[in-house]
């Protein structure tokens, strides 16, 4: 009879169905690598015309779709939402006219729609864009708040884990992981951003690459890494190297297509697909495990990796020369 009642519960199958989910992305990270991740939204939904940001979830949901799919085909084991900065603080204090629950789960929706089978989806959080007392106003209660939020709605979307990045505050790095851990199970990634590769690799809080990969996986999160930044791509590698050096834990890397330089007043990213992946190669062999790309990378430049990861593992001895 407890048998029967238990089989017709909802809740349980609800449950199984999200331990399931948490167990394949979270092995997945731990066993295989490397792992290859989509690359830029923002740059091109902008490339396309149209303004960057997560609000496109819900204006032009045919246009991030599109632009999902085409890493889905170049070749990437993970997709991430377009739902950076989609969470209550950053949206109220912008002005922005988005409603935080649809946004969240127009972008897992879409995200997950576009996933091909054996492909997982990472739902996007990022920064509150604003900083904590003694610096801000605000507490890390209610950053962990509004990060709670974002992920639940991620979550019930049917992401498949979390990625933290392009966040430049170990605190509210942190804020984000406890957040998205406090949903279940699902596997938390955490990536800052780097202001110089100097000293350690440091971000604008002072934070050395050690010292966040350190206290990153005591926080219990599935990698850890480096994106985004103004740090010359080739220099990522000295980033990747310290946080490798330092945990036992894979380690993701998603640098620009360069830096950014202000063209006609637009920011614009100049890296070729070649060069890229040259960028990609050495943090590999610096110890990378995730390999992806922010801003300015293309689905050509992912493209450019996926067929490069495919002869690494056809000739595993030759292809880091
Ligand atoms: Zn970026």
């Amino acid at each position: 009879m407890v048998g029967v009642m238990l089989e017709d519960s909802g809740f349980l199958k609800n449950k199984f169905a999200s331990d399931d989910k948490s167990m394949r992305l979270g092995e997945f990270i731990a066993e295989q690598s490397p792992i290859l991740l989509d690359g830029a939204m923002g740059t091109e939904l902008a490339a396309a015309g149209f303004e960057m940001g997560g609000h496109n979830c819900l204006t032009h949901p045919d246009q991030v779709f599109a632009i999902h799919k085409k890493y889905s085909e170049a070749g990437c084991d993970l997709l991430i939402t377009n739902t950076l900065t989609m969470n209550r603080i950053y949206i109220k204090t912008h002005g922005l006219d988005v409603d935080v629950k649809a946004v969240n789960l127009a972008g897992a929706e879409l995200a997950v729609s576009a996933a091909q089978p054996g492909q997982f989806v990472l739902g996007d959080i990022s920064s509150t864009g604003h900083m904590l007392e003694p610096y801000g106003e605000f507490t890390e209660k209610q950053f962990f708040d509004t990060f709670r939020e974002q992920a639940e709605y991620l979550k019930v979307g049917g992401v498949d884990g979390f990625i933290i990045e392009t966040i430049f505050d170990l605190r509210e790095a942190l804020c984000a992981v406890r957040a998205c851990q406090d949903t279940g199970t699902l596997p938390v990634i955490a990536s800052l951003t780097f202001q110089t590769a100097e000293n350690g690799g440091r971000t604008m809080m002072g934070n050395s690459a050690r010292e966040i990969a350190l206290t990153l996986a005591d926080a219990g999160v599935s990698a850890v890494g480096v994106n985004c930044g103004e740090i010359n791509p080739h220099e990522t590698t000295r980033i990747v190297e310290s946080m490798s050096g330092a945990v036992d834990l894979p380690i993701l890397v998603q640098p620009n297509a360069g830096l950014p330089k202000l063209v006609a007043g637009h920011t614009t990213f100049s890296m070729a697909p070649g060069e890229f992946l040259q960028v990609i190669a050495a943090c590999l062999q610096a110890g990378a495990n995730l390999v992806g790309g922010c801003c300015g990378t293309t689905p050509e430049h992912i493209q450019y990796i996926a067929e490069f990861l495919g002869h690494m593992k056809a000739h595993p001895t030759k292809a880091l020369v």
